[in-house]
């Protein structure tokens, strides 16, 4: 099972993304949560542009794949998982939430630190949030995010097939948390338990800095809780609420050129540094 997975990474990968992709597409279609304020055609049509672009230039830039980095480091016993004798279901387990929490710390990282923010502010300045949010990312943040997994990766030594679940999840769940989709409100109280909903993700899509800068989790949502960055609900509520980052308003915004450029507009670099602490009081 485990090396019928590995072998077939990208078919497995790409099936359970277009997979889940529709599913959370009919969600949104059968029981939304907002009402969109924007052109979905264009927003869709532009967002998947980006997704696409993204993935054709990381099959070129960036040909080897975190599985593969996990397979060369316990090759050479590299890692900290390599270095001890630990039962492989737990070892599975342990490197799943350890790649999780080093998801959750790297984001908190592309909001602090300006120049990374620059970066990350294009998936905030979507101006709704449905699942084509959810794989909104600047080439060169995904780009960096890869070459920090591989550092991590090479770091703690990870069985390859724990790193194939981790994507799997994150991508699922990246889905999911920005579907635009009515869950009623005593199941998300049990699912926020375990799993970050779109009702928590939302609120860090809100265009109050202090919003912004909570929920940072992608998969569980227990690191924001550990670290104190959960916060429950959006002041405005989830339909008031507006989306988006002050910056970057104008619907010629969300076009791919636009996108592609927004890191090096002139703008307020430290949005975000010194609002957190605000965020944090
Ligand atoms: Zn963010
Ligand atoms: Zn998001």
């Amino acid at each position: 099972m485990e090396n019928f997975l590995l072998g077939h990474e990208p078919t497995v990968r790409l099936g359970i993304f277009l997979g889940l992709f529709a599913i959370i597409a009919a969600w949104e279609l059968a029981a939304p949560r907002r009402t969109l304020r924007q052109s979905k055609a264009l927003r869709w049509t532009h967002n998947l542009a980006l997704t696409t672009l993204n993935s054709v230039l990381t099959r070129v830039a960036l040909p080897v794949a975190a599985v593969g980095v996990a397979a060369f480091a316990a090759e050479r016993g590299m890692g900290l998982f390599n270095l001890f004798h630990i039962p492989h279901p737990l070892t599975i387990l342990l490197s799943v939430l350890a790649l999780d929490m080093a998801i959750y710390l790297q984001h908190l990282m592309f909001h602090a630190v300006p120049l990374f923010w620059r970066l990350h502010r294009v998936h905030h300045a979507d101006l709704d949030f449905d699942v084509t949010t959810g794989a909104r990312f600047h080439p060169i943040e995904i780009g960096l995010s890869m070459l920090i997994k591989f550092a991590v990766i090479l770091a703690l030594g990870p069985p390859a097939v724990a790193v194939l679940v981790f994507e799997v999840l994150l991508n699922a769940s990246s889905m999911f948390n920005h579907g635009n989709v009515r869950i009623p409100a005593a199941i998300d109280r049990v699912l926020r338990w375990t799993v970050v909903t779109p009702d928590m993700h939302r609120v860090h899509h809100s265009i109050d800095p202090r919003e912004t800068n909570s929920n940072f989790g992608f998969s569980v949502p227990w690191w924001d809780r550990l670290f104190g960055t959960y916060r429950a609900e959006p002041q405005a509520g989830h339909e008031a609420m507006t989306i988006g980052i002050a910056q970057f308003r104008a619907p010629r915004e969300l076009w791919l050129d636009r996108m592609l450029l927004q890191p090096f507009r002139p703008g307020d670099g430290t949005y975000s540094i010194g609002r957190r602490h605000e965020a944090m009081r």
